[in-house]
């Protein structure tokens, strides 16, 4: 019982780590100003640049 706690707990702490330490996972990073927007958006949200369409 404590065993599959623990367990649960750790795997909740690693993927919320994960998920912290690799924000360019699941952000895009406009080129000209910089800021961070959503993987859905095609136009930054601060400077309306458009947004490459993939990953290099
Ligand atoms: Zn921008």
């Amino acid at each position: 019982m404590f065993r599959t706690v623990y367990l649960v707990i750790m795997v909740g702490v690693i993927a919320l780590v994960t998920l912290l330490s690799v924000p360019w996972l699941f952000r895009r990073r406009c080129t000209k100003c910089g800021a961070w927007n959503g993987l859905e958006a095609s136009r930054c949200k601060q400077c309306s640049e458009a947004l490459p369409t993939d990953y290099e």
